[in-house]
């Protein structure tokens, strides 16, 4: 089980993302509908959905997860294409990304240290 029962809010650079825990994640997909998801963002909602009462530790997984999936989107990252990745520009992307997540939601971040 989580510490987080409720619906909360989380803080990706200048985005409130609502964090909503629902008994069906894919319901809320507009993908492949047999795909069995734990967590899922959609951006034109600035909202992640997660399964109910997962264990603590695919919790905190799956709510990195959908969190970095939102970084990447607000980034503008979707915009590069594939072929040109790598991993010093992944990093460079995630980089200040991740530095504002981890000032902006202390309360969430205490779920990870225990
Ligand atoms: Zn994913």
């Amino acid at each position: 089980m989580t510490k987080f029962s409720d619906d909360f809010t989380i803080t990706i650079g200048q985005h409130e993302v609502l964090v909503k825990l629902v008994d069906d994640v894919v319901k809320y997909s507009e993908y492949n509908p047999d795909q069995h998801l734990f967590g899922l963002f959609i951006s034109d909602k600035l909202t992640i959905y997660i399964q109910k009462n997962l264990h603590t530790s695919l919790f905190k997984d799956t709510l990195l997860h959908e969190t970095l999936h939102a970084i990447w989107f607000f980034s503008g990252a979707t915009a590069i294409e594939a072929e040109h990745y790598t991993e010093e520009i992944i990093v460079s992307i995630l980089t200040p990304w991740l530095m504002l997540f981890i000032r902006d939601n202390p309360e969430v971040l205490e779920l990870y240290i225990d």
